[in-house]
């Protein structure tokens, strides 16, 4: 069945859709984007992906195309239009379309706005159930990891780098130490129980998830260090595991080939999941 879509002030189905070559989204990868999961029809965490859309537009100077309201109305619509009840709905705002050129565009060239839908199950998945093997790569992205934006090159080439070596996922590690998942947050569970992510600074996203987690993991009473680690140390760590926006809290039981935790998730990650699965659902608008 064709989904309908948003781009540019329409709803259209999406083999109607129609964006210009000259998009630098498409010339440039000039651009951000948000995922936010849907949930029984609803919306995870909302607020938090648009306080991000607003830092990452700030960072690159790029025109907002509505206001989170408006966005916030779009996001409803589409999700009802295709009566999506499990899955994610996809933003994205570019700079527009303008005459190939480094420089940016005049003033008043209008950003593009699309959004579509992708109906899937989040709450469960067979990689939370098994937990993920994931093998290191080198982390080659640019260094403005902190701005979400569209180019995933890098990204999808580790990710294919993964599949080559029968994983699921890949941990980009950059001097020695990791930065995250090709696209999520990357955790260990030391032996006396702490969590351990690295702490936030351009080399990583800021996860949306990631916030959620490690607030409710305080409230719950567990500890957190926010400080870098390495493959090694992650190897021998008693737990690993991920989060994103569409993957939650997803554990991993292998790294580079070796078990992590037994090769079973473990306690603390399914605790977390629970934990924030939970406590989204309650807040999602
Ligand atoms: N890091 C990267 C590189 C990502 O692409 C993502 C997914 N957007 C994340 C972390 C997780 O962020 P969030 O929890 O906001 O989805």
């Amino acid at each position: 069945m064709s989904r309908t879509v948003y781009v540019n002030g329409q709803y259209l189905p999406e083999g109607d859709a129609k964006i210009s070559i000259f998009d630098r989204g498409f010339l440039f990868a000039d651009g951000v984007y948000e995922v936010t999961s849907v949930v029984g029809g609803k919306l995870i965490d909302f607020s938090g992906h648009m306080k991000r859309l607003r830092r990452s537009l700030g960072e690159l100077e790029l025109t907002s195309p509505a206001t989170d309201e408006e966005l916030l109305a779009i996001h409803r619509e589409l999700v009802a239009r295709n009566a999506v009840d499990e899955g994610m709905i996809y933003m994205q705002v570019t700079r527009g379309a303008a005459d190939r050129d480094f420089a940016f565009p005049p003033e008043g060239t209008r950003p593009s706005l699309v959004l579509f839908t992708q109906a899937k199950p989040v709450l469960q998945s067979a990689s939370a159930t098994r937990g993920l093997k994931v093998v290191s790569v080198p982390d080659l992205r640019w260094a403005r990891r902190d701005i979400k934006t569209v180019q995933l090159l890098y990204p999808s080439i580790a990710k294919m780098e993964a599949k080559r070596r029968e994983a699921d996922d890949a941990w980009m590690v950059e001097d020695g130490f990791v930065t995250e998942g090709s696209s999520n947050n990357a955790y260990i569970v030391t032996e006396d129980d702490v969590i351990v992510t690295r702490a936030l600074s351009q080399s990583i996203l800021h996860g949306i998830t990631r916030a959620a987690v490690l607030k409710y993991a305080a409230e719950a009473g567990m500890r957190v260090e926010e400080r870098a680690f390495t493959i090694e140390e992650a190897k021998a760590a008693k737990e690993a595991f991920v989060t994103s926006a569409s993957a939650f809290v997803t554990p991993v039981i292998e790294i580079d080939g070796a078990r992590v935790g037994g090769g079973q998730p473990g306690p603390v990650a399914r605790r977390l999941r629970d934990i924030y699965i939970a406590e989204s659902l309650e807040r999602a608008e």
